[in-house]
Order: C-alpha cells, then sequence, then structure tokens
C-alpha cells in the first residue's frame, strides 16, 4: 500500500498512525512494555503495533515496539535487545514459530512475562498466555463460504468444481489450524468428487506459501493454470490471507479470468486488507475473513497488565493450544466472514473502515 493509503488504513483503524520502533511517551509508572511484531508489510500488523501502543499507555505503561521485516534472526537480536534495556513483559507475535526458544530463555531467566501475540510460540515453557483468534474457525469460515457460493452447501448444485488449494507460511502455527479448519469442511466433497483439485496438490507441504508471501503465491497458480487448467476453469480458489489473494487474483487475470467468457473463482481471503475489500467491492475477490486487531490488542494488553499486577488473566481456551512444551492458556476471539453482502455493516459501522476509503 502507499503511504497515503497506508495513513488512512491506521486512522480508520481506530487510532493514529503514530508509533514505531522509538520509546513511546506514556507514564512510566508500569514500566516499558516490549512489542514484537512480524512485518510491516501488511496493514494488519501495523495496525495491532499501534492499537496495543495504545492500550498499553492508556494503562499507565511505555512501550517499545520493533518490526521484524518477517527476518527470524533479526526478530530474536529485536528481542534480545528489549530484554537489555529492561522491557517489563513481552507481547510477540512471531515470525518463525521455533526459531524464539533461546531467547526466551533469557526472558524467563530476567523474570519477564511473555505473551504469545496472534501466533503461538512453540517448544518453550516460556510462554505465559496466548491471545488469539479461533484460528480453525477462521478456516471452516472459508471453506464453508466456497461450498455456500457454489451452491453445494444446500445441495442446489452437485457440481464437480474444480478447486486450487493455498496455505500460509509453514513456519507460522496458525497455518496448520486455518488449512485444517478449511479441509474439515472441503475434504468431504473433494471425497465425494464434487470438488476436483486438477492441480492435485492436497496436502500441506504442498500447498503452503512461505512468509505469506504474494508474489510466491502468484507464481504457483501461474503453474497450476498453465499444468492443469488449459482446457479447464477454475471454480474456487481457498486462499488464507489477503495479500496471498491479490497474487492469485493477478495470476487469474493474466489468464483472462474476469472476462465475459472465463468468470473469476470464488476466492477466500483474510484479514479485510483495504485493498481487498475494495476488490471485493469491485467484484473481484470474494470474501475475506476479519478480525478486529482493536479487539485483540486489547485483550493483550489487560493480560500484560494483570499478570504484571499479579493476577490472572482472564482465558477462555485452556484446551487446545499446545506448544509442545506446555498447553498455553488462551484467549480466543470470533473471526468475522465478510463478502460484498455485509462490509458496510461489519467494516465501516463497526469503524474499523471509513466510507470514504472504501471509495
Ligand atoms: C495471521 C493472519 C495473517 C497472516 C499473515 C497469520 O498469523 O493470523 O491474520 O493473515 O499471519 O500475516
Amino acid at each position: 500500500a502507499g503511504a497515503a493509503s497506508l495513513a488512512l488504513t491506521l486512522t480508520a483503524c481506530g487510532q493514529s498512525g503514530e508509533g514505531g520502533s522509538k520509546e513511546d511517551k506514556g507514564s512510566s509508572k508500569g514500566g516499558t512494555i516490549g512489542i514484537a511484531m512480524p512485518t510491516k508489510s501488511s496493514e494488519r500488523w501495523i495496525a495491532d503495533g499501534n492499537n496495543v501502543v495504545k492500550n498499553l499507555q492508556a494503562k499507565g505503561y511505555k512501550t517499545k515496539l520493533v518490526y521484524g521485516e518477517d527476518d527470524p534472526d533479526q526478530q530474536v537480536s529485536q528481542i534480545e535487545n528489549l530484554i537489555t534495556q529492561g522491557v517489563k513483559a513481552l507481547i510477540v507475535a512471531a515470525i518463525d514459530n521455533k526459531s524464539l526458544n533461546n531467547v526466551l530463555q533469557q526472558a524467563a531467566d530476567a523474570d519477564i512475562p511473555v505473551i504469545a501475540y496472534d501466533r503461538l510460540i512453540l517448544g518453550s515453557k516460556n510462554v505465559d498466555y496466548y491471545a488469539s483468534f479461533d484460528n480453525s474457525k477462521v478456516g471452516e469460515l472459508q471453506g464453508n463460504y466456497i461450498l455456500q457460493k457454489l451452491g453445494l452447501a444446500d445441495g442446489s448444485k452437485k457440481g464437480p468444481f474444480n478447486i486450487e488449494l493455498f496455505a500460509g507460511s509453514n513456519d507460522d502455527n496458525n497455518t496448520k489450524y486455518f488449512f485444517g479448519g478449511a479441509m474439515k469442511v472441503l475434504q468431504p466433497y473433494i471425497d465425494k468428487k464434487q470438488l476436483v483439485v486438477r492441480s492435485g496438490q492436497t496436502a500441506l507441504n504442498q500447498v503452503t506459501t512461505l512468509r505469506w508471501d504474494g508474489a510466491t503465491a502468484q507464481k504457483r497458480m501461474d503453474d497450476i493454470l498453465t499444468k492443469s487448467y488449459s482446457s479447464k476453469k477454475v471454480d474456487a480458489v481457498l486462499s488464507p490471507y489477503d495479500g496471498i489473494s491479490i497474487g492469485i487474483l493477478s495470476a487469474l487475470k493474466s489468464d483472462d479470468y474476469g472476462s465475459k467468457s472465463k468468470p473469476l473463482p470464488v476466492l477466500t481471503g483474510q484479514d479485510a486488507e483495504l485493498a481487498s475489500v475494495k476488490s471485493i467491492i469491485a467484484g473481484e475477490q470474494t470474501q475475506t475473513v476479519y478480525k478486529d486487531t482493536r479487539e485483540l490488542a486489547k485483550i493483550a494488553s489487560t493480560m500484560v497488565d494483570s499478570v504484571l499486577k499479579g493476577k490472572k488473566p482472564e482465558t477462555n481456551d485452556t484446551k487446545t493450544y499446545d506448544n509442545g512444551a506446555k498447553v498455553v492458556p488462551a484467549y480466543l476471539l470470533q473471526p468475522v466472514s465478510v463478502d460484498k453482502s455485509n462490509y458496510q455493516s461489519v467494516l465501516v459501522d463497526g469503524g474499523y473502515y471509513t466510507a470514504d476509503q472504501l471509495k
């Protein structure tokens, strides 16, 4: 996104565009909280970072917000720096879920509690709490949307329809939940041959997209269209994230999809990023899964505040998220499916975007 549209997005996500890697003001009475986010290449993480800062400052904390540019090593050294600087707690959205064990041990040795933000950190007992969304539900919403749009859900159509599957980054713990949730609803239709994956690529390790990169997805979609669809049309594409959907859409358009004789397939997404919401309004991407980052930021900030005050944070899931070293107590928010029919009520009336931004 260009600087102008990004600034607009930030304002509309209920915050100023301020924040950054420097130390922000705020009373010092609660100490400084370190916030490590994965990347600025996607709007949602910018919104998350700024919303966490705002919430913590309102509770009397100072904040240090850093972004790891999708580089796991850089994220490790950023967290080491935060520990050295004496932060009182850490909020971490991991880039690579397995690369943080050593640095989290350093945090534990310095008595710094750690909240895993959105993405669970694996293999370490030094993760105190997890704030996220119901990640399986995200995938179920995407899968069910496809079934509904194709007319398979209510049996009004029988198919067979052609579908292709995309998943997120293999080093992100959420990926298997998103894909698992979607496949739970799609697999029975694949088994009945009402859905056909012409590429044959149905296993998670065949369909992941390293670092959620749109260009990588575009290339894979290009290849699939060339190899498996020379005389056929694709009717639906499961995409886990808006940035990936935009890449898939480019590949489809280069292959003449979107013209009169070749309608675009049903195409899902996630995050309700501005470009994708506009694409949905324009009738290109079909759906996205909205996750209110304002709410997630609030949950994570409240968790930190409770832990530092010696109270037990509120959780609503203490079974699902086993990270290999412990089951991490979690608070999970509900994701919401958004398409052309409800973006106005959910995103505009809900104050996430202004109507002007979506023009
Ligand atoms: C988040 C998604 C996001 C993806 C790519 C995942 O961990 O849960 O909301 O689309 O990362 O940034």
